[in-house]
């Protein structure tokens, strides 16, 4: 290999990871939210009834789940004018969710139920009435189970974006 081509391979070995964020559920290219929200004023997280939105220094929308989640009610998506966004491109949040069990005080012999009301999909199942795991081939992505833990115990984790 010569000099500068191993150099050119090390230096993207090294090159720091963009940290990837939580987007609106309506987007088809991730590039577009750099490309396109500089112009707008967030329209998307002004209209967002749950409140989860929050634009970034970068001016672009993030989703957090630490006071709500996503009713997926096309809001966002509907006052973007920039064509980041849009009903069309619908899709699951790109995250998944898990139970940490260390942190989880029924997976040491406390009875809650707290991640289970708001599921409206039945994805935290319980193995009879503890242990509960979140079953990703149900979970939606809504983030409506995060809040409500007293322990903190349900971690979200961004998927790789398309
Ligand atoms: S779909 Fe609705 S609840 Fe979900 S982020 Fe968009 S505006 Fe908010
Ligand atoms: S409304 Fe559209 S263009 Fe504006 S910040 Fe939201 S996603 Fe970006
Ligand atoms: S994120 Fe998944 S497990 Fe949590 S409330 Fe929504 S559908 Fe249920």
């Amino acid at each position: 290999m010569e000099r500068r081509e191993l150099f050119g391979s090390l230096a993207s070995a090294f090159k720091p990871k963009q940290e990837l964020f939580i987007r609106p559920p309506y987007a088809h290219n991730s590039a577009a939210f750099e490309q396109e929200c500089l112009e707008c004023d967030g329209k998307c997280a002004t209209v967002c009834e749950e409140q989860i939105i929050q634009i970034g220094d970068d001016k672009t929308p993030r989703l957090f789940f630490s006071e709500s989640g996503c009713t997926y009610c096309d809001a966002c998506a509907i006052a973007c004018e920039y064509g980041v966004l849009h009903v069309d491109w619908k899709r699951p949040i790109a995250a998944t969710f898990e139970i940490d069990v260390s942190a989880c005080i029924s997976w040491h012999n406390v009875m809650c139920f707290s991640c289970k009301d708001p599921c409206l999909d039945d994805a935290t199942v319980f193995d009879g009435v503890f242990r509960p795991e979140i079953d990703m081939s149900k979970c939606t992505s809504c983030g409506f189970c995060v809040r409500v833990c007293p322990t903190n115990a349900i971690k979200v984790e961004v998927n790789e974006h398309e």
